[in-house]
């Protein structure tokens, strides 16, 4: 599903380029559930914001459901990402002036599905990640939680076959990443890849596979 082979990426810091991915080769089958560590300026974010199409990469090839992904438009950024792609952020990413419904139904609103049918699909996703009879508040009436489990919702209404996740328990306590977590893993579950990034041993220890980076490059990858 997803094959990455010898990327290089560099941002341009004052006008000197800095060197964040190196040669960085992996593949990632469909259905797997991975894990990307790595200490803070390792390239995480970086390399999972390649893997989803919001950010280009200098050199190599990256390889999606068999498409080479590189000097896209922005359309075709667009419609590869809505095809394949579902995106978790550590900051749930959540409107604050819609409810719970509202912001899972968003991504149908901008496919001009109707409000009816937005609302009954919307239900079915808010009630598959525990949170039916959450769906008029608005997110700083749920916590951390249930606010990133609403994300989830929101994340798998475009019935994407690759989820990327940054951090998603980041915000979280013990007790709340465990809640939020086993969300992922039936997500997982029922066939979408998941693609966790994440600086926690014990959340990465429930992976099947952990890929760690080092100063931009592969350092463990098993
Ligand atoms: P991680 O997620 O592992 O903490 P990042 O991928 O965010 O790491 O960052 C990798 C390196 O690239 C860091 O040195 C960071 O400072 C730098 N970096 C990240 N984003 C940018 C950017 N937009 N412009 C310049 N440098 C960046
Ligand atoms: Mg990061």
């Amino acid at each position: 599903m997803i094959r990455l082979e010898n990327i290089n990426k560099f941002y341009q810091v004052g006008g000197k380029p800095l060197h964040v991915l190196k040669e960085l080769s992996l593949t990632i089958e469909t259905g797997e559930y991975v894990s990307i560590m790595g200490s803070s300026g390792s390239g995480k974010s970086t390399l999972l914001n390649i893997l989803g199409i919001l950010d280009d990469y200098d050199s190599g090839n990256y390889h999606l459901g068999g498409t080479l992904i590189r000097d896209l438009s922005e359309t075709q950024a667009a419609q590869y990402r809505n095809a394949y792609i579902g995106f978790v952020f550590q900051s749930f990413h959540l409107l604050p002036f819609k409810n719970a419904i509202e912001n899972v139904a968003l991504p149908l609103y901008y496919r001009g599905i109707s409000r009816k049918e937005r609302n009954v699909t919307a239900m079915d996703f808010l009630d598959r990640v525990g949170l039916a009879d959450r769906a008029h508040h608005l997110p700083s009436e749920l916590s951390g939680g249930q606010k990133q489990r609403l994300a989830i919702a929101r994340a798998l209404i475009s019935e994407p076959r690759i989820i990327l996740a940054d951090e998603p328990t980041g915000a979280l306590d013990t007790t709340t990443s465990d809640e939020v977590m086993q969300v992922i893993e039936a997500v997982n579950a029922s066939g979408i890849t998941v693609i966790v990034v994440t600086h926690e041993q014990d959340i990465a220890d429930r992976t099947s596979r952990i890929i760690t980076l080092r100063d931009g490059a592969m350092a463990v990858d098993g």
